[in-house]
């Protein structure tokens, strides 16, 4: 069995001077039995926690980990500009190579600025957005996430009518509910905001449909209003030049965060020649916004995933993984919903409210050594190996025999 002696203590010491012991969606409380809130170090596609269990990870740091933990190029970059300086009077050259890095990446950017949370590059857009058009009033999904501040938090606790009164809500890949809400809009539409696919906590995840994505495109177009891409959680997994551009619609704002520099805190947001100007001239700013050695790490991280076609290897791995997982549970009669793309896998089980059955065949896996999620996307990462899915097909088979024997 495994032992948290070390996390359990953790967490007592936790509860009496951390309010709740965590907050927000990494307490380990929303996590089935086992998985631990503490964690020691990361290596590659390999956790350990505080107790020395090793886990190999499909949660990635929620995103951010897309190389592999301590990558030894990423690292190499951050420490050159750590022994430099970091936290200076202004930013260092890495802030310029950065920006001619993404603006010459992604066909929809003529400039990038820089934050640290995909919340402050979400914020930052509508701001630009607003600002830009003198309008008020934006458009975002019904369920999407965007952040943890007033304007878009998911939970209403703490959180005034005021600060969302200028939201008005669509659903996703449903043209008839956006033309509704953009019609409600009126003369004052500042923005819509959409996700680079649907990956709402808890249920199916979609890709943007193709009619969709040129109908958000036209009404902003017709509107004169901004076409905001919330690309915090699937960008540079899907596609290196942005998320949309298979399917040919160019954002005018595109929000970053998470994977952009392998883990180092790091956000920013692109936007199209129009926007220049209201993004030069509102005040946004942050004490740490233009810390070095984030952006020397997310140059070197950008540089190696464009050198090793990093979403096409996740898209084969996740693959891998998506048709073990399918094959593994008919063998013992379950049926799976895995939908999304494969780099990011959401697997959830068929007619499990609540995601019962998510949560016992998660916590037989992470007897097994593997860390998954019963009902939050997960990420692939370049670190994992064939191998490395071989062995989370394994221990998905105790996993699948745990939901089998429960019923
Ligand atoms: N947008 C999306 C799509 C996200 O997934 C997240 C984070 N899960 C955010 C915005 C907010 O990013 P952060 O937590 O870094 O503020």
């Amino acid at each position: 069995r495994l032992t948290n002696s070390q996390d359990q203590a953790l967490r007592h010491r936790a509860a009496r001077v951390v309010p709740g012991g965590m907050w927000g969606h990494l307490h380990a409380a929303k996590l089935p039995e086992g998985y631990p809130q503490f964690f020691a170090r990361g290596e590659g596609a390999y956790l350990w926690d505080v107790d020395g269990r090793r886990f190999l990870d499909f949660m990635c740091s929620w995103g951010p980990n897309l190389l592999g933990h301590q990558h030894l190029e990423v690292e190499e970059a951050a420490e050159r500009q750590r022994r430099l300086g970091d936290c200076l009077n202004g930013p260092a050259p890495a802030m310029v190579e950065l920006a001619e890095q993404l603006v010459g990446l992604l066909p929809h950017a003529a400039w990038a600025m820089f934050q640290k949370n995909g919340t402050d590059a979400t914020t930052t857009c509508a701001t630009i957005a607003r600002a830009a058009t003198g309008r008020r009033k934006l458009l975002v999904a019904r369920g999407a996430y965007h952040g943890a501040v007033p304007w878009c938090s998911p939970s209403l606790l703490g959180v005034t009518s005021e600060d969302r009164a200028h939201l008005l809500h669509y659903d996703y890949n449903d043209e008839a509910s956006l033309a509704a809400a953009v019609d409600e809009a009126g003369g004052d539409l500042a923005g819509i905001l959409v996700s680079a696919f649907r990956h709402d906590l808890g249920r199916d995840q979609e890709m943007p449909q193709p009619g969709f994505a040129r109908a958000v495109r036209a009404a902003c177009d017709a509107a004169g209003a901004a076409l905001i891409l919330d690309e915090v959680r699937a960008g540079f997994r899907l596609d290196l030049a942005g998320s949309w551009e298979p399917l040919g619609i160019r954002p005018d704002l595109c929000a970053w965060s998470k994977a952009i520099a392998n883990g180092h805190p790091l956000a920013a947001v692109t936007g199209a020649e129009w926007l220049r100007d209201a993004a030069s001239r509102i005040f946004v700013t942050g004490s740490f916004w233009c810390g070095a050695v984030p952006m020397a790490a997310a140059v070197a991280t950008l540089r190696v995933a464009m050198r090793d076609a990093v979403p096409e290897r996740l898209a084969h791995l996740g693959g891998l993984l998506r048709d073990g997982l399918a094959a593994g549970a008919r063998r013992h009669g379950l049926a799976l919903r895995q939908t999304g793309p494969a780099q990011m896998p959401m697997v959830l089980f068929a007619d499990d409210p609540g995601a019962r059955r998510g949560e016992v065949f998660c916590a037989a896996a992470l007897q097994r050594g593997v860390y998954f999620h019963p009902r939050h996307n997960m990420f692939l990462s370049a670190a994992h190996t064939e191998a490395d899915i071989a062995l989370a097909l394994e221990a998905a088979e105790h996993g699948f025999a745990a939901v089998a024997a429960a019923g």
